[in-house]
């Protein structure tokens, strides 16, 4: 058994964050990791990160612009002290060594996001992510910091109405082991993997929601899952939203800019939910490309700005797509992107149970409410990854030992050896593909009650069928068959969720678009769904969202 006072769940930009403001208040901290650090999906992020510095904006059209983006669905009171931390977060990721693009005068550049007031978007390059995450990583390691790398979170160790701990799987050897913890931190990132079309690295399966989930933590908002306008054709790679900060224009089959028809006032750079929908009913009217895509150009920006700003964008278009954005406009078609959705928390990481903290794309507080808007989730990992660093370790210090009871090992061990030993069943990764087209076919960006009722069908006959996976190799070493099966039950778990919520939700609000209930329902709908775990299936409760200053209006770009 390992023991720690807090142990962090992931290694993104969130968990790196956490570990460290738990290890500056005093503790022994240990990060737990499926992944090398540096390979957290927190490293693909592109775009930027958002914060008002400079006198020109201000803090205020910040929290307004996110109120407004989350379709009123976002808490006023967490998104104020989320967008006043803004700033001192850029500053101190710079201070760490985070080298952002600058101006010609030497400032910060910024560039224009969707659904913001101001150009307001900090970035490096098309790289910010990478930029971040090494510069913390690198500070992470004066910390005093356990790292475990490539070891699987299993399950969450809930007695005595308290966390006590994990039980994880070794990828590198096959150990199972208990990790106790006074305070726990799940900040495993993205479920994104339930579509077959997404932005998201394959290693983005919502495990931390799941566990989590599995073991009485609510979730929060699940049925509002982002797409994002512009993904390349074929691949679903991100064409950062950057690409139309720096002045990319989306256009029809006909040439027409038609973004004009649904914005007028920003046109291309409105929000991504308006951006995505506009997209796919062009597509659906007979105004896309033949094969069902629309064009991104650039090329009116020039060779030198392209090249410069957007340098991994040009990577991706010529190495994955064959064509040279310079010259030549993108195929992109929407793809999923995010998740507002996670494990509920309030605005300084605590969830329901007690001594589970939360952050980063596993977690919603909820500051995206129904829509995110680009360069806020960023900001997200680093704002409440360090305020559930805190609070973890502040719990830590009160609450008494911790203990993983050996059955919980032993249990966890028993359910790999069987799905070693089971000689037929499907095999986990060609199961995941099933639940992909389910939710591709069923659970996109426009939603009908018929559609969502076949995916809810379509996923409880997997649901019949997924206790009889099946591990084809059983070899401890290095074998990612154990650790695919964990995940396709994770994303499961998952899809249940977002699609009892969307089935529930009688209303379109930000990116849950209900074709038969096409308008915004505040007086029935202006709240948040809480899923709980049922073993036959998600139950669903709603909790008030929280408002301060600002009234709910018709949001339009
Ligand atoms: C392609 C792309 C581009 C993006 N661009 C932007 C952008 O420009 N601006 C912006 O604001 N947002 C952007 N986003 C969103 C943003 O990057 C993410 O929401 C954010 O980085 C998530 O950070 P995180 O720390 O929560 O999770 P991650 O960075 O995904 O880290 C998750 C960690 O959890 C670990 N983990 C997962 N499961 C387990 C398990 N079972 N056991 C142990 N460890 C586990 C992983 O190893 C990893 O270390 C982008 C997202 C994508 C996919």
């Amino acid at each position: 058994m390992y023991r720690h006072e807090v142990l962090v769940v992931g290694a993104g930009l969130a968990g790196q964050r956490a570990a460290l403001a738990a290890a500056q208040a005093g503790r022994d901290v240990a990060i737990l990791t499926k992944l090398h650090p540096l390979r957290s999906h927190s490293g693909a992020a592109q775009g930027g990160i958002n914060a008002a510095v400079g006198a020109e904006d201000s803090v205020d059209t910040h929290i307004y612009d996110t109120v407004k983006g989350s379709d009123y669905l976002g808490d006023q009171d967490a998104i104020e002290f989320f967008c006043t931390e803004a700033p001192k977060v850029v500053v101190e990721m710079e201070h760490f060594g985070t080298i952002f693009s600058r101006s010609a005068d030497g400032e910060l550049a910024r560039r224009p996001f969707g659904g913001a007031g101001f150009p307001r978007t900090i970035y490096a390059a098309d790289r910010t992510g990478l930029a971040l995450l090494q510069a913390i990583y690198e500070h992470l390691g004066s910390a005093n910091v356990t790292v475990y790398e490539e070891w699987d979170v299993v399950e969450l160790v809930v007695r005595e109405a308290r966390v006590q701990g994990v039980v994880a799987y070794h990828r590198a050897t096959g150990e199972v082991a208990g990790f106790a913890a006074r305070s726990v931190v799940f900040a495993t990132g993205p479920a994104g993997r339930m579509y077959g079309r997404t932005t998201n690295a394959h290693s983005c399966t919502g495990d931390g929601v799941a566990v989590a989930y599995r073991a009485g933590a609510w979730l929060k908002d699940m049925e509002f899952v982002q797409f994002h306008p512009t993904a390349l054709l074929e691949s679903g790679i991100l064409i950062t939203e950057g690409a139309r900060g720096e002045g990319g224009i989306l256009k029809n089959a006909s040439g027409e800019r038609f973004m004009a028809r649904y914005a007028p006032h920003v046109q291309d750079l409105a929000s991504r939910d308006v951006v995505s929908r506009a997209i796919v009913t062009e597509i659906a009217e007979g105004r896309g490309f033949p094969g069902g895509y629309v064009h991104l150009e650039l090329m009116h920006l020039g060779r030198e700005r392209v090249e410069t700003r957007l340098q991994e964008i040009c990577d991706f278009c010529r190495n994955f797509a064959g064509i040279d954005p310079v010259t030549q406009p993108i195929p992109v078609l929407p793809a999923q992107h995010y998740m507002m959705g996670g494990i509920g928390t309030n605005a300084q990481g605590a969830t329901n149970l007690a001594g589970l903290f939360a952050a980063g794309e596993a977690a919603c507080v909820s500051i995206h409410g129904a829509n995110r808007l680009g360069g806020n989730s960023l900001l997200e990992t680093l704002v409440f990854g360090k305020q559930a660093g805190i609070a973890a370790a502040a719990h830590a210090a009160s609450a008494g030992a911790a203990e993983v009871p050996a059955e919980a090992v032993a249990r966890v061990e028993t359910g790999i050896r069987d799905r070693m030993a089971r000689k037929d069943g499907p095999l986990p990764l060609a199961f995941r593909t099933e639940i992909q087209n389910v939710m591709d076919t069923w659970v996109g960006i426009y939603r009908n009650p018929g559609d969502l009722g076949r995916a809810a069908e379509a996923l409880g006959r997997l649901r019949a069928r997924i206790g009889t996976l099946r591990i084809p190799d059983g070899s401890r070493a290095f074998n990612l068959g154990v650790s695919d099966a964990m995940e396709t039950e994770h994303l499961l778990d998952l899809a249940e969720v977002v699609v009892a919520g969307a089935l529930a939700r009688k209303e379109s609000r930000g990116a849950h678009a209900r074709i038969d209930f096409p308008k915004r329902d505040d007086v029935h709908w202006m709240q948040h769904t809480i899923a709980s775990y049922r073993p036959e299936g998600p139950q669903l409760s709603y909790a008030p969202v929280a408002y301060t200053r600002w009234e709910p209006k018709e949001r339009v770009y």
